[in-house]
């Protein structure tokens, strides 16, 4: 059988989609580059991990696997829907929030219908449309890296049947501030389902002027719903727990009909329910990543060279224009055992995106970058 076979069985819109750019392992990094010292910053996790209080809940797991998990996920939508002032009925757990992303474009997208999107942007918010034969309306950024706001409005008075706003952010770290945030609200139609992306919420309400969205959207008749995420802030990636509260129990219900029955399984849901109850730890380590953030920045400006730009971000994250192809630079970075991650789109060749670590890591990332520029600056012909 030839691999041509196989894609005449694929539906048409499977065979261009691109595969999901997860970046590369550390054991990779290891193994390829001999680094023995690796700092992941690649993926936006949270280095100080999860609570203790996970560790706790999940003492004795084993003994209790053979149980299939509670398929309504009912004690983790209480938990959250009490903190969230929202119905339980009203909130939507997934197997991370891009399980929730998939379920939206499965249960709403036909082949077609108008999706707008940001780009840059998070790579599901496209892939996830066209794998259902969707049309995307892409935006783009202004000169100053920030979301264009007036492209956003005219864009969503057009009645996208579904607008993804990641807010801050993914891999920018702009965001739309409560004003813009209003202004976003009043240009769209009744009929658009707004997809509000807050996976670096528990970072960005650090941040002034960002927009309590909750509040703001309870008020409007129309459909929206909100996804956060416990990868990033509440340092569980590895469990794969989302989770988001709509407008209306009617949108949840279409998911439901959607989603694998068992999509968040039994440890991810116990472990969550326990890092959700110990918000405070959640607290400390997002502020000191904001804290890391602004130093890293200060940092780069101090040693800024002509080209170097840093977008402003509300995130974990730094989304940074070297004023030079990424991929030297990154293939040295790596070499140092830094993982980052070189942005690939056009346009955009010349910007990586790097998570705020621990400061050991963020500081071995400035020291690397700053010797591999000169370097490279210093072989220059001149
Ligand atoms: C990380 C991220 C997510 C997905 O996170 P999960 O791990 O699937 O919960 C969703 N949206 C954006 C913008 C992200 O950066």
């Amino acid at each position: 059988m030839t691999a041509s076979t196989i894609h005449d069985l694929a539906r048409p819109q499977v065979m261009p989609l691109p595969p999901y750019n997860a970046g590369l392992s550390s054991e990779l990094v290891r193994s390829r580059y001999g680094a023995t010292e690796i700092s992941r910053l690649a993926s936006n996790e949270n280095p100080f991990g999860a609570s203790p209080a996970v560790a706790e809940a999940l003492t004795g797991l084993a003994q209790r696997l053979h149980n299939y998990p509670d398929a309504g996920g009912s004690a983790l939508r209480r938990a959250i829907a009490m903190r969230c002032g929202a119905e339980p009925g009203q909130v939507v757990i997934g197997n991370g929030s891009e399980d929730i992303l998939q379920m939206l474009c499965l249960a709403l997208l036909s082949p077609g219908d108008r999706v707008l999107v940001q780009r840059p942007g998070f790579g599901l918010h496209e892939i996830f449309p066209r794998m259902m034969g969707a049309e995307l309306d892409v935006l783009g950024l202004t000169p100053a890296l920030e979301f264009d706001l007036d492209a956003w409005c005219e864009a969503l008075a057009r009645a996208p049947k579904i607008a993804f706003i990641a807010n801050p952010s993914n891999p920018v770290g702009c965001m739309f501030d409560a004003a813009a945030f209003q202004r976003l609200l009043a240009a769209t139609p009744a009929g658009t389902l707004l997809v509000i992306d807050e996976a670096y919420y528990e970072y960005a309400r650090l941040a002034p002027g960002f927009p309590d969205a909750l509040a703001a959207l309870r008020d409007q008749r129309r459909p929206w719903i909100v996804l956060r995420t416990f990868s990033k802030g509440w340092g569980l990636a590895g469990l794969r727990v989302g989770y988001g509260i709509a407008s209306d129990a009617a949108l949840v219900q279409l998911l439901d009909r959607v989603r694998t029955p068992f999509n968040v399984n039994q440890p991810a849901q116990e472990a969550a329910l326990a890092a959700w109850g110990d918000e405070a730890f959640m607290a400390r380590a997002t502020a000191q990543t904001v804290q890391f953030r602004q130093a890293m920045v200060a940092r780069l400006n101090e040693v800024a060279w002509p080209g170097l730009r840093i977008a402003p971000s509300a995130a974990n994250f730094l989304f940074i224009d070297l004023g030079r192809p990424n991929g030297p630079v990154n293939e040295a970075l790596l070499a140092h055992g830094i993982i980052v991650k070189p942005w690939k789109e056009a346009g955009f060749e010349n910007f990586i995106r790097v998570s705020v670590g621990l400061p050991e890591d963020n500081d071995r990332f400035l020291r690397a970058l700053r010797e591999i520029v000169s370097q490279q600056d210093a072989d220059k012909p001149r």
